[in-house]
């Protein structure tokens, strides 16, 4: 295996050297739903994870485990999961702590499918959300109590597109025994949230990590660096005898294989219990896609910063909104957080209100008029009359998404023909 710590290098290398029996130097996509056993013994072994192993693709599966190695190796961490979705990956990262009864904490900046997650779906299963300020870490210990499992933040959240303090949340709660999971969707490469203290990191790999627009899909990652035994009360799920698996004491089982408790529980346990596995398909096509990640993601923040630079000025928009544009804590923040770059999102809002904001999608030539992030082609949206339709006006301002607002994902063609036809439609606009 290739040793490096550089993102570049590992995105083609970690997790995969070739295939043992034909050589491959591409990773196989192994489409199979089942792995035959050696013996009775080896099924035995396998079953009871005195051996690791493939079984059944809902739960393991080769090309899946290169992915999972490499991304976990890129963000640092000790073992990854790889899920049908940012969705899947969002719920388990939370479910795999909370029991009904069960609260956590999250940031109250959030892509608005996971803030519907929250807020309905886990509250129907007996999870309670509670939102904290993202601009005031504080808030985070004060909504904390016996109950709570986890922390939960985004680090690049649009619209407002405010960096999350991971530092100052996740010292907080090191120092209360709570793990943040942080969701590092719109900053790969640019951000390794295990570096600043978080304890899970996850992805939609829809987005920048596959880059194609091809495949739906999602990951969690273990940064293996939480002291789940610390405080065994406040981890039940971790700590106490599993009636689904013989009793098995999850922090006691990882043991021989490393800190993997956590990551271990979400594979053998959720994933095998709701399935929301990531198909061997996409699992490749995030391989073929991942390999120029850290290379797409120098060109994404340079359009980005151009875009936003142009924006800024531009006579018919009131204000643009980007990391590179801001100033006070908030650049502090972006500054501390993001390496390489500010993101490929981009903000603006429209003098001409809604009608004008629609007018600008309309007459997008080259741009695609989707409600996506993260592709390698440049996308726009006008949230008030989509994604944030069914909000009412006091909250969509309270989102940040107010009716002339526009979020850009800016992608890596040429500079001047996105300038150009953007121009041409904000003329028209
Ligand atoms: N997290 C963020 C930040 C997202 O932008 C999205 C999707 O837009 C998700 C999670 C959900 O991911 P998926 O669409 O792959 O389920």
């Amino acid at each position: 295996m290739v040793d490096s710590k550089h993102p570049e290098t590992l995105a083609v290398h970690a997790g995969y050297r070739n295939d043992p029996n034909t050589g491959s130097v591409a990773v196989p996509l192994y489409q199979t739903t089942s792995f035959q056993f050696n013996d009775t013994q080896h099924a035995e072994n396998l079953f009871a994870l005195k051996e690791l192993g493939n079984i059944y693709t809902r739960i393991m599966n080769p090309t899946n485990d290169a992915l999972e190695q490499r991304l976990s190796a890129i963000e640092g961490g000790a073992a990854a999961l790889s899920l049908a979705s940012g969705q899947s990956a969002s719920s388990y990262t939370v479910m795999n702590l909370c029991r009904s009864g069960d609260n956590f904490v999250s940031s109250n900046n959030l892509y608005g499918g996971t803030w519907n997650l929250f807020a309905n779906t886990l509250k129907d299963f007996g999870i309670e959300v509670r939102y904290a300020d993202a601009a005031d870490p504080e808030s985070f210990r004060k909504a904390t109590d016996d109950r709570t499992r986890c922390y939960y933040a985004e680090t690049l959240p649009n619209p407002k597109l405010n960096v999350f303090p991971i530092k100052e949340v996740a010292d907080i709660g090191r120092e209360l025994g709570v793990p943040l999971i942080v969701d590092n969707t719109a900053a790969p490469s640019i951000c390794r949230p295990l570096d600043h203290g978080a304890a899970v990191v996850m992805y939609s790999t829809t987005k920048y990590l596959t880059g194609n627009g091809t495949s739906i899909g999602g990951i969690m990652i273990d940064g293996g660096n939480f002291d789940w035994e610390a405080n065994k009360e406040r981890f039940p799920t971790l700590n106490e005898p599993d009636p689904s698996y013989h009793g098995a004491v999850w922090t006691e089982a990882a043991k021989p294989l490393g800190p993997i408790a956590y990551i271990l529980r979400a594979r053998v346990v959720l994933l095998r219990d709701l399935g929301a596995c990531m198909s061997p398909f996409n699992a490749f096509q995030t391989i073929q896609g991942l390999e120029t990640m850290p290379l797409r993601m120098e060109r994404h923040c340079e359009n980005g910063e151009k875009v936003a630079e142009y924006l800024a000025k531009h006579e018919k928009i009131s204000h643009a909104i980007h990391p590179s544009l801001q100033d006070g804590e908030m650049k502090r923040r972006a500054d501390a957080y993001l390496s390489g770059g500010y993101g490929a999102l981009v903000g603006f809002e429209l003098k001409g209100g809604k009608e004008a904001g629609m007018k600008f999608i309309d007459s997008l030539k080259m741009l695609y008029h989707v409600a996506n992030i993260g592709d390698a082609r440049s996308l726009a949206i006008h949230p008030a009359s989509t994604t944030h339709s069914q909000l009412s006006p006091e909250e969509q301002v309270q989102t940040g998404v107010t009716p002339g607002y526009v979020r850009l994902a800016i992608g890596i063609e040429h500079i001047d023909d996105i300038l150009a036809d953007l121009e041409q439609a904000l003329k028209a606009a």
